[in-house]
């Protein structure tokens, strides 16, 4: 993806996107991050929780979050890089869901080039995906 737009202000340090060893494409940290600070966010559509389960049955790889009993965020059309943030069961960040906005904070510091990782907990996919994080102590589903 060539970076030419200028980073939004809610996206608070830089982070590329290249394609992933663990899923599709990742999102990797392109300068370091201290531990506790928030890396950035992740803004989209904004949808009833009722539409976002209808659009996840119909999606095999869905960009949704519930923020809310009602309301969801579906990135799908977000150019924001925070959006192709896999889940690791061992994470080095963690997704804070604050105000009807998805928030990542590091959970410890991440050098350059590391890939950012959360746990997604409760997904729609309810235990149905194979997670190949390759981390020890993997659950092995999503
Ligand atoms: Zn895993």
């Amino acid at each position: 993806m060539p970076d030419t737009a200028p980073r939004p202000s809610y996206q608070k340090f830089a982070v590329d996107v290249a394609p992933s060893r663990i899923d599709g494409q990742r999102a990797f940290a392109a300068e370091s991050i201290p531990q506790r600070l928030k890396i950035g966010e992740i803004r989209g559509q904004s949808i009833s929780v009722a539409d976002a389960r209808i659009r996840a049955t119909r999606h095999e790889r869905i960009m949704i979050v519930e923020v809310s009993p009602r309301r969801a965020i579906d990135f799908s059309k977000s150019s924001d890089p925070m959006r192709y943030t896999n889940h690791s069961c061992r994470p080095n960040a963690r997704l804070c869901i604050r105000q009807g906005r998805v928030e990542f904070y590091a959970m410890r510091a991440i050098a350059p080039g590391e890939e950012i990782t959360v746990n997604y907990g409760e997904t729609h996919h309810k235990g149905k995906l194979a997670c190949h994080c390759g981390a020890p102590g993997c659950v092995g589903r999503l």
